[in-house]
């Protein structure tokens, strides 16, 4: 959305200054080289509210390089070209923007100079293809290059019926950092308004991925100025929020109406709305409940007491447990009747719930988690597959269990059932 205000070179956006950002050089193209200036780039954006909506990289091609800048002017309100500023033959940039804008070069005599200067400085004779480093778009500002031999240029105008801010910075880094900090950023400061984005992380534990986003997809698309992105994990999603406003506090507002209409829709599979991890809350119930906890763990092999121990405090509410591979520490370490793993076999309900039982007596703990399953990849049989898994949960009043068949490589099995282990715990405690 652009608002015009007088004159055709000042105009002021109102909202969603998008922006695409254009890499030139086939040295970025090898796999020796990598485009670095973006990220930098991209950061700087972002905090003038700026998004980058596209980013592309292009070999020293003119033919290529005029494609890539009629379709970047086509796509985003600031285009910024960086890289083939030089003077040598493949640096393109300035012939490929001013073909794509149907503009012009003229040669900048005071480049020109300022260039012969440089070079009389160090004792140098400048050569004759140095010239063209002095060759500027019709209309642009030119913005003077302290750390090198390329200006940069900054265009505003209008292509194709539509305001554009054009920009052409150097490719080596420095050059361009310095140039971007000096001249760029309080020219782009002073033509957009003040925009901040806030952002939000909704974390969801233990729901299918497309079963989450049918329920939360109908909400989300009422909110069109919330950019919302889905990350999927094994047995965790994360819903990120994303939105602009002209304040701070306009903003979160706005990601807040969003959160709380998303936990009214799911309710209790949301576990975290201010970016703590599955463990930290966890560790937060268990510590309000004054309560403590021990696992014996088989086909996770630790990875619980690691994920909970990864918290730091976590001396406070975790006492420790077994690691129980073979079935005879399962009946060593956590009192499991050798009896009942001759009968059920080792994976199976019965031994998860002796496990999460015995570990809790035998540690003097509040809750104690037994996990034992079928890992993979081999092991599995048509009784007991590969990412078949028992979690059982004992306490004071009791003990759950639940089975789960999960899908995946071993890793992923594994770090189901730590997750599945964490998230009982916490809907014991909510
Ligand atoms: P000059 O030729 O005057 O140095 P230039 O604008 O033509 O300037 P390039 O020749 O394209 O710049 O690049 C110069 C150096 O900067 C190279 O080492 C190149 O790898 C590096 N460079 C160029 N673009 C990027 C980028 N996007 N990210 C990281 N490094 C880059
Ligand atoms: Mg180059």
């Amino acid at each position: 959305m652009r608002r015009k205000t007088g004159s055709d070179s000042l105009f002021i956006y109102t909202a969603h200054v998008n922006a695409e950002i254009v890499a030139i050089g086939s040295e970025l193209l090898t796999p020796f080289r990598q485009d670095t200036n973006s990220l930098y780039l991209t950061e700087k954006l972002n905090q003038l509210g700026i998004s980058v909506i596209f980013k592309v990289i292009v070999g020293d091609s003119l033919q290529q390089l005029t494609t890539a800048a009629a379709q970047a002017m086509a796509r985003a309100e600031l285009v910024i070209f960086m890289g083939g500023l030089g003077p040598t033959e493949d640096d393109l940039t300035r012939e490929a923007v001013a073909a794509s804008l149907g503009l012009p070069l003229r040669r900048d005599m005071s480049i020109v100079s300022a260039l012969e200067k440089r070079f009389a400085e160090r004792g140098w004779k400048m050569a004759p293809n140095n010239h063209k480093q002095a060759d500027v778009i019709a209309g642009a500002a030119v913005l003077p290059n302290a750390n090198g031999t390329a200006p940069g240029q900054w265009i505003a105008g209008r292509y194709d019926g539509a305001e554009k801010i054009v920009l052409l910075l150097p490719g080596p880094p420095h050059e361009l950092k310095a140039l971007f900090e000096e001249q760029c950023w309080p020219r782009l400061k002073a033509k957009i308004p003040e925009q901040h984005i806030a952002t939000r992380v909704l974390k969801i534990a233990m729901m299918g991925e497309s079963q989450c986003d049918a329920r939360v997809a109908p909400i989300y698309k009422q909110f069109e100025d919330v950019e919302t992105t889905i990350l999927a994990g094994a047995g965790e999603i994360q819903l990120h929020l994303k939105t602009k406003a002209a304040s701070l506090e306009q903003a979160s507002a706005r990601l807040n109406e969003l959160v709380d209409k998303l936990e009214e829709e799911l309710q209790d599979f949301v576990f975290s709305d201010n970016g703590d991890s599955l463990e930290q809350i966890v560790g937060y119930y268990l510590q309000m409940r004054n309560a403590t906890l021990a696992v014996a763990e088989s086909c996770t092999g630790g990875l619980l007491a690691e994920r909970i121990t990864s918290i730091g405090g976590s001396s406070r509410y975790f006492l420790g447990g077994a690691v129980v591979y073979s079935n005879e520490l399962k009946t060593e370490f956590a009192d499991v009747p050798a009896e009942l793993i001759e009968m059920h076999g080792a994976v199976s309900k019965q031994v998860a719930v002796a496990l999460a039982e015995g570990i809790r007596k035998r540690c003097r703990a509040s809750f104690g988690i037994g996990i034992t399953g079928v890992a993979g990849p081999t092991g599995g049989t048509p009784e007991k597959p590969v990412g078949l898994v028992f979690h059982a949960l004992a306490g004071e009043r009791g003990t759950e269990v639940v089975e789960k068949r999960f899908g995946g490589d071993r890793n992923r099995i594994r770090w189901f059932a730590s997750q599945q282990a964490l998230d009982m715990v916490r809907r014991k405690l909510m």
